[in-house]
């Protein structure tokens, strides 16, 4: 199902291919306001990945913004050409770059350069580096989304549950690094509907601790936002409360092997 779906697709410009997620994305939303259920805004975060400054250009003339990347040197190589496209009237129009990857220590000033937001926050002494990275560059306020790994042996990437409290703890301790969500990439399972109870478990983690005051208040953010979701099941991550759905394949098309 899934390779007729990217078939059909694939010889689609950008620009359809955008129109489309954004129209899946709207129904989704409305599946959930036929729950009178309250459907929050979703961000199409477009992941770049692999693929040129060209597509990313095209991707912004059909109305993206939001780029996710998951290696700190190729976003930055990105980052240098298009920056922050701030030739928009609507500051909200700016392009933004996401991390979605794994931060290596080693890597850590040129992403406070680069990112607008890190959504792969594992680790305190990751937490504490950022922030007296911020410090030191003058960053005032860098928003982050701690990446909870949910127990999928098959993913192994972010932080375990139990770990959580002390990381959080961490973020409430910085002045500049500001929590503001979470993130999970749960294994990749054919039917989708196996997906949904891993992002159900993100959705309840997300409550409980922003019923604690855990998520700094950032103009830009929801009270907790929810990372979750991508090309495969996106749609059943915005079903469960998913904020910012990360997708590439739908929207760029297949990626090379890497
Ligand atoms: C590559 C990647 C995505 C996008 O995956 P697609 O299946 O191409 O939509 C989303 N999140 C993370 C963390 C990724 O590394």
């Amino acid at each position: 199902m899934m390779s007729q779906s990217l078939s059909t697709i694939e010889n689609k410009s950008i620009a359809v291919r955008y129109a489309v997620l954004r129209e899946r994305i709207a129904a989704a939303r409305r599946r959930i306001e036929r729950d009178n259920r309250e459907a929050g805004e979703v961000r199409l975060i477009a992941v770049s990945k692999t693929h040129s400054v060209e597509r990313v250009r095209e991707a912004i003339a059909a109305g993206a913004f939001d780029f996710g990347e998951n290696r700190v040197q190729e976003a930055a190589a990105k980052f240098e050409i298009i920056g922050r496209d701030t030739s928009h009237d609507d500051v909200s129009n700016n392009v933004r770059w996401h991390l979605i990857g794994h931060l290596q220590a080693n890597k850590a000033r040129r992403a406070v350069n680069v990112f607008d937001v890190i959504h792969s926050i594992d680790s305190v002494e990751l937490v504490k580096r950022l922030e007296r990275l911020c410090i030191e560059d003058g960053r005032a306020e860098l928003p982050v989304l701690v990446q909870v790994d949910l127990g999928g042996e098959a993913t192994k990437t972010g932080i375990g549950v139990a770990d959580l409290p002390p990381l959080i703890e961490a973020c409430a301790q910085c002045e500049r690094i500001k929590l503001v969500g979470l993130m999970t990439l749960p294994p990749y399972l054919e039917n989708v509907e196996d997906v949904r109870l891993y992002f159900r478990r993100l959705r309840e983690l997300r409550d409980e601790w922003r019923a604690r005051g855990a998520f700094a208040p950032l103009s830009d953010y929801a009270n907790g936002e929810l990372s979750m979701g991508m090309s495969h099941d996106f749609e059943v991550a915005i079903e469960e409360g998913a904020t910012m759905v990360r997708v590439g394949t739908q929207l760029f098309g297949a990626r090379e092997q890497v």
